[in-house]
This record gives structure tokens, sequence and C-alpha cells, in this order.
């Protein structure tokens, strides 16, 4: 794992990641809910509620890999 993709939250998860929301960073794009509809609702304004934070790995690299404001990561649990 490269130290830039662990900074960034884009590394692969390991056991203990889950996924999360920078709240600051996020601009409620809401692409994330429509790649991983059931993981993530929106709240009436446009912005994520994590439901599920340890979704399918491959489907919240693209959710990760597309989000415009890189709000979303993989973190340590
Ligand atoms: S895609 Fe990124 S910026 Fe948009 S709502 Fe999701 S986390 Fe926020």
């Amino acid at each position: 794992m490269s130290p830039m993709n662990r900074l960034l939250g884009t590394a692969a998860p390991s056991e203990t990641s889950i996924l999360a929301v920078d709240r600051i960073a996020c601009t409620g794009h809401g692409i994330c809910a429509h790649i991983l509809s059931g993981a993530i609702d929106l709240d009436d304004w446009g912005y994520p509620i994590l439901r599920d934070a340890a979704p399918d790995p491959g489907v919240a690299a693209e959710a990760i890999k597309l989000c415009p404001s890189r709000a979303l990561r993989w973190q340590r649990r």
C-alpha cells in the first residue's frame, strides 16, 4: 500500500477498515449514494447517511474514485 493511497483513504480496505465520509469535505453531490445504494442514503439536503460502513469493497472503491470532493474514504475502525 502506498503512503499516498493510505493518506487519501483510497487503498484497498483491510479487515479493520470501515467506509467513512469526511463531512467537512463532502459537497453533497450524492454520487456515492447512487453507486452504493443500500449502503448510503441521502438526507433532505443531499448529504450522505452511511447505513453500512462495510459495503462490497469493489463497489466502494468505485464510489471513492468517483467522489468529486474526495470525501469518501476507508479508515481504520
Ligand atoms: S459523492 Fe462525495 S461529495 Fe458527493 S455526497 Fe458522496 S461523499 Fe459527498
